[in-house]
């Protein structure tokens, strides 16, 4: 029998956990960040059934293995970026005007898009929590996009770019790679997700 310690951590899916996502990240895009964007530009135009119910379940899984709060590299090095709403809510629920905030703390970038100045985050707390979460900016919220109807959708935007920032678009990626290419799969089911 081995020591607890060395039992590997699986979540309720089976699959292992991925204990120190920062290590796995900076690792894993290392070896295959080339493979698996040529796979993310292959997919835009590959004819794959089944590719949206498979992206939710990776998406479910990924959240499951993967701990947030051991990773905050979203919010350590990159920027949300606002709506106006956003702005409005945040300000409000901080005691602020808008302009204030936006002076404060935001800039337009060259394509109109209304980021952070600073990075990291200045509401990250040291505990990786974020200091204003229930008024957090709605990008954040729904970070890292990999949840919705339409995978491909969100490949050139979002994804091609997360999967050197954010393991659980990474996981997702990867373990997507391994059904469709190392398998073969081209029709895909969420069971294919939950085979080992
Ligand atoms: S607002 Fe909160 S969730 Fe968003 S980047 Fe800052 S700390 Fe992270
Ligand atoms: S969403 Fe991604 S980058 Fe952000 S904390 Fe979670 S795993 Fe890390």
């Amino acid at each position: 029998m081995q020591s607890l310690n060395k039992q590997k951590q699986m979540t309720k899916s089976g699959k292992r956990a991925i204990p120190k996502p920062i290590e796995y990240l900076k690792k894993t895009y290392r070896k295959k960040g080339k493979k698996l964007t040529t796979f993310l530009r292959g997919l835009m135009i590959r004819k794959v059934r089944g590719l949206d119910s498979l992206s939710k379940e990776l998406h479910k899984q990924a959240f499951e293995r993967i701990d947030c709060l051991k990773c905050a590299n979203c919010c350590t090095k990159m920027s949300p970026t606002y709506s106006k709403t956003d702005i409005k809510r945040i300000s409000k629920h901080l005691g602020m005007t808008y302009d204030e905030y936006f002076d404060k703390y935001c800039y337009k970038d060259e394509s109109g898009d209304i980021m952070n100045k600073k990075t990291p985050c200045q509401f990250l707390l040291k505990n990786n929590k974020c200091g204003i979460y229930e008024v957090r900016p709605s990008d954040c919220k729904n970070f890292p996009h990999t949840q919705y109807n339409d995978f491909k959708l969100y490949i050139t935007s979002t994804h091609k770019q997360n999967i050197e920032y954010c393991p659980i678009t990474l996981d997702i990626v990867e373990r997507m790679h391994e059904i469709v290419i190392e398998k073969g799969k081209k029709s895909l089911s969420a069971k294919d997700a939950r085979e080992d």
